[in-house]
C-alpha cells in the first residue's frame, strides 16, 4: 500500500478527477496518456499509468529504437549504455 499524497480533489459534473500536476509530473504522464483503473476490496481505488516504461530507471519509453524488451520488462538506451559499461568494468570481465 502505497502512501498518501496528502492530496485531495473534488470530482465534477462529469464524474472526472484532475491528478495533480506534481504526480503527473512525477509519473511522466502527459495529455493523452492511458490509466488503468483498478478497484480493491475495501473501496480503494488504483490508477496505474499504462505504457512501456524501463525498469531500472521507470522513464517512459516511447519510441521503438530507444528501448530493448526482456521478456516482460523493457530498459531504456541511457540503463543498457550504464550497465554496458559496469559490466565492462566489473570484475567478471576481467
Ligand atoms: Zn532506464
Amino acid at each position: 500500500m502505497g502512501k498518501s499524497t496528502g492530496v485531495s480533489r473534488k470530482i465534477d459534473e462529469l464524474g472526472r478527477v484532475v491528478i495533480p500536476k506534481e504526480i503527473r509530473r512525477d509519473l511522466e504522464l502527459d495529455d493523452g496518456d492511458s490509466v488503468d483503473f483498478t478497484v480493491e476490496p475495501g473501496g480503494r481505488i488504483v490508477i496505474q499509468k499504462v505504457g512501456i516504461y524501463c525498469a531500472i530507471c521507470g522513464k517512459k519509453l516511447k519510441r521503438e529504437g530507444t528501448y530493448i524488451k526482456l521478456g516482460t520488462k523493457a530498459m531504456c538506451v541511457d540503463c543498457i549504455t550504464t550497465a554496458n559499461a559496469a559490466y565492462k568494468t566489473s570484475e567478471h570481465n576481467v
